[in-house]
């Protein structure tokens, strides 16, 4: 006779909560950021450049902007891209709600093409059949980690002059054949919040090798102030050092050195990281691949993915529960799972403005199916064994109980 699971009176596989991401940080992380703390710069100071530094070389960008947040970054990724007024932007509906606010921002309309059933990725078909003639970029979110079709992404802009900017807070640390995302869009965005694979608390960074955007980005993260002679619009003869001037309505989005230096700390690690998540995903792999109504990850041969989610998919009628029932079993089991994501257009703000609910059929199905299981650096093998053990539990009684 086999197990009850928890949710109907069984004894949960683990005692204490597990969550489906957590922050690893280090003795060295925390003496970094004390060390800082007892400099004499607590903002825009040897970090923050250090680190700018560092994402060029590590990515190989020519520009990099630190910024506060992913959302910021992508936000500035905007308005260098010159999203304004009746600009149309194409992206991914299977996101983070910044992918599209930060269009809103701008006072742009986001416009949602349908994701890749496989990779969950934007599919670039529908990218395509969704461009009119106000489309301005795209923004192309890096799904689990997994990056996006950039080829075929980048065809499309040049064939329709659109900017490509790449939401990459899922994929620090991803190549695209053999190339680390970073220097393959127009403009890539990184977020350094606690559940992505390196953090600062909070943080983000935009990538460029265009010059131009760069130099807005800089300006637009400073108040769109600048203190450089050469753009100065009235300055005279009587400007002294005291002097800059504001020459455009910018804002504060300055990332400080307590940030840049945990981050740079932190990405001493990526290796380590990288090679950490991609163990415990083919543990999951392993174990979940045989059993029906489970959906696993897929990935494409031309990726080299460190894995931000393991999103993993319940076919309900293989399974005979759906989603909502499979994710409520591992709760009780004391396994948090989260599910990425409600598709942006389902949010209130969205359908306020008009948008349906099922406008990317691909996406809706995907959406009803998925859920993320716990997947951080600081997981112990007990830990990858009680998920895995979580979730056989789960099926096998629901596969004998519903079928
Ligand atoms: C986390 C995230 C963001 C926003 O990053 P923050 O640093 O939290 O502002 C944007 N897009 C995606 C896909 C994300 O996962």
């Amino acid at each position: 006779m086999s197990e009850n699971i928890a949710l109907y009176g069984g004894t949960p596989i683990r005692q204490t909560q597990m969550n489906y991401a957590k922050q690893a940080i280090y003795k060295e992380d925390i003496d970094a950021v004390v060390s800082v703390l007892k400099s004499d710069w607590l903002t825009q100071g040897p970090k923050v450049r250090e680190l700018e530094k560092l994402l060029c070389n590590t990515f190989g960008a020519s520009y990099t902007v630190t910024s506060t947040s992913g959302t910021s970054a992508l936000h500035l990724a905007c308005l260098a891209a010159g999203i304004k007024e009746d600009d149309e932007v194409i992206t991914s509906p299977l996101t983070f709600v910044a992918s599209a606010n930060c269009i809103k921002y701008c006072g742009g309309t986001p416009v949602f093409a349908d994701i890749l059933e496989g990779t969950y990725n934007i599919n670039p078909v529908s990218v395509e059949s969704k461009i009119t003639n106000k489309t301005k970029a795209i923004i192309a979110v890096d799904f689990a980690g997994q990056p996006v079709m950039l080829e075929e992404l980048k065809s499309i802009c040049e064939k329709h002059k659109l900017i490509l900017i790449e939401d990459a807070a899922h994929s620090f640390g991803s190549k695209y054949k053999g190339r680390y995302v970073g220097s393959i869009a127009d403009i890539t965005t990184f977020s350094f919040h606690p559940v992505k694979t390196v953090t600062g608390g909070e943080g983000g960074a935009i990538l460029t090798n265009n010059k131009e955007y760069y130099e807005r980005m800089r300006l637009m993260a400073t108040h769109g102030i600048t203190k450089n002679p050469d753009e100065f619009i009235i300055a005279d003869d009587n400007f002294g050092e005291w002097y800059y001037e504001q020459i455009d309505l910018g804002y504060n989005y300055r990332m400080t050195e307590m940030q840049a230096a945990l981050i740079i700390s932190q990405i001493s690690r990526l290796d380590f990281f990288k090679e950490k998540r991609r163990k415990i995903c083919e543990q999951y792999n392993k174990a979940f691949e045989k059993i029906t109504g489970l959906i696993i990850p897929f990935e494409l041969p031309q990726m080299d993915t460190c894995w931000h989610l393991y999103v993993l998919g319940i076919n309900e009628d293989q399974m005979g529960c759906n989603r909502k029932e499979f994710f409520d079993a591992l709760v009780a089991e004391n396994i948090h799972p989260q599910v990425h994501y409600i598709p942006v257009y389902h949010h209130p703000y969205y359908q306020r403005l008009g948008y349906g609910n099922y406008e990317s059929p691909v996406c809706e199905s995907v959406y009803q199916q998925i859920l993320s299981l716990p997947l951080y650096p600081a997981m112990t093998d007990d830990d990858v064994c009680d998920v895995i053990n979580a979730v056989l539990k789960i099926s096998e009684y629901f596969r004998r109980t519903r079928k």
